[in-house]
C-alpha cells in the first residue's frame, strides 16, 4: 500500500483534534489486519469467489438446505473466532478514552471493537453479530457456540429447539431488513456528529452508507480512511488513502510519536 499523504494526514488530525463529537463508521477493512477477509477488497471473499455472494443472500439461505449446510460448515471454521483486535481497533479505543467518541457505527459482525475494549453502549452494530444465533421463525437468540456444538455433534443444519424453525447467525444477510431502532440510532448519531470518520468500507452498502451524506448535510466534516477509492470520496473533506493500521494510530492516539506534528 502507498504511504499516506502527509499533508492530508495533517488536515485530518486537525479536524479530529478540534472535534467534540466524533462518529466513527467502520467496515470490513478495519478487520483485515486481524486475518478476517473483507468482501470487495483485492483479497476479498467475493473478489476471489463470486459464488460466495449467494450464501450471504437470505432468500437462498431460507430456500436451499445445501446453502445452509455450507454456511454452518463455514461458521465452524470462521477466522473471527480466533481473531484478535489490531492496531486499528486499538486506536479507536484511544479515541474513546479522549472522551470525544460520540458513537461507533460498525458494519462488522466480528465483535472485535468490543473485544478491543470499546464501551459496548457506544457500538451500533447495524449488521448484527456472529457471536449469537437467531431463529428465523420465533426470534429465539442464543450464543452461537451452543449452535456450533450441535453442528460438531452431527447436526449439519440445526433447527430451533423451541419451534423447529431455520436458524442463522444473528446478522443481517443481503435481502434482509435492518432492525429499525438500530439503523435509526445510526442515522441520529450521524446527524449529531461534528466529524464523521469512515474507515475500511467501500461505502456501497445501504442504508448505512447514507450516514456519510447525512452527517455532511448537517455540517459535519467527513474523513475517509481506505486503501481504495470509495463511493463517498467526492463529498469527503479529507481522504486518507493507505493502510488503516498505519493511519489510525496517527489520527486517534494523542501523544503518539508517529503523528505528523510531533
Ligand atoms: P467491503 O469489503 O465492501 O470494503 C472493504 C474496503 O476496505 C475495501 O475498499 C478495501 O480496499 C479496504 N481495506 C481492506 N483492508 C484494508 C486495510 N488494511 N487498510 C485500508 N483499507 C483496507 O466492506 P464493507 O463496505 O464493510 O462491506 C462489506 C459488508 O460485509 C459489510 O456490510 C459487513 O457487514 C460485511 N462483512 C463484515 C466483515 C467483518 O465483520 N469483519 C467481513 C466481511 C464482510
Amino acid at each position: 500500500m502507498d504511504a499516506v499523504n502527509r499533508e492530508q494526514l495533517e488536515s485530518a488530525c486537525g479536524l479530529v483534534d478540534e472535534a467534540q463529537r466524533i462518529v466513527v463508521l467502520t467496515g470490513a477493512g478495519i478487520s483485515t489486519d486481524s486475518g478476517i477477509p473483507d468482501f470487495r477488497g483485492p483479497n476479498g471473499v467475493w473478489t476471489k469467489n463470486p459464488a460466495a455472494e449467494k450464501a450471504s443472500n437470505i432468500s437462498y439461505y431460507l430456500a436451499e438446505p445445501e446453502v445452509r449446510r455450507a454456511a454452518w460448515q463455514s461458521r465452524l471454521e470462521a477466522s473471527a473466532w480466533s481473531a484478535e483486535p489490531n492496531r486499528g481497533h486499538l486506536a479507536v479505543v484511544d479515541l474513546e478514552r479522549s472522551g470525544r467518541l460520540h458513537a461507533l457505527i460498525t458494519q462488522n459482525i466480528d465483535g472485535l471493537h468490543q473485544r478491543a475494549g470499546i464501551d459496548p453502549d457506544l457500538v451500533i452494530e447495524v449488521h448484527g453479530t456472529i457471536w449469537y444465533s437467531r431463529c428465523w421463525e420465533c426470534g429465539d437468540r442464543r450464543l452461537m457456540e451452543e449452535m456450533l456444538q450441535r453442528v460438531r455433534n452431527g447436526e449439519p443444519d440445526p433447527a430451533c429447539e423451541l419451534c423447529g424453525g431455520i436458524v442463522k447467525s444473528d446478522t443481517i444477510s443481503f435481502g434482509q431488513s435492518l432492525i429499525p431502532e438500530v439503523i435509526d440510532r445510526a442515522m441520529k448519531v450521524s446527524e449529531q456528529a461534528d466529524v464523521l470518520v469512515a474507515i475500511g468500507s467501500t461505502l456501497s452498502v445501504y442504508p448505512v452508507a447514507n450516514c456519510v451524506p447525512l452527517a455532511k448535510s448537517r455540517g459535519a466534516k467527513v474523513v475517509i480512511v481506505n486503501a481504495e477509492p470509495t463511493e463517498m470520496d467526492d463529498i469527503a473533506d479529507v481522504v486518507l488513502r493507505g493502510s488503516i493500521g498505519e493511519i489510525l494510530p496517527q489520527l486517534f492516539s494523542p501523544g503518539s510519536n508517529t503523528r505528523p506534528n510531533q
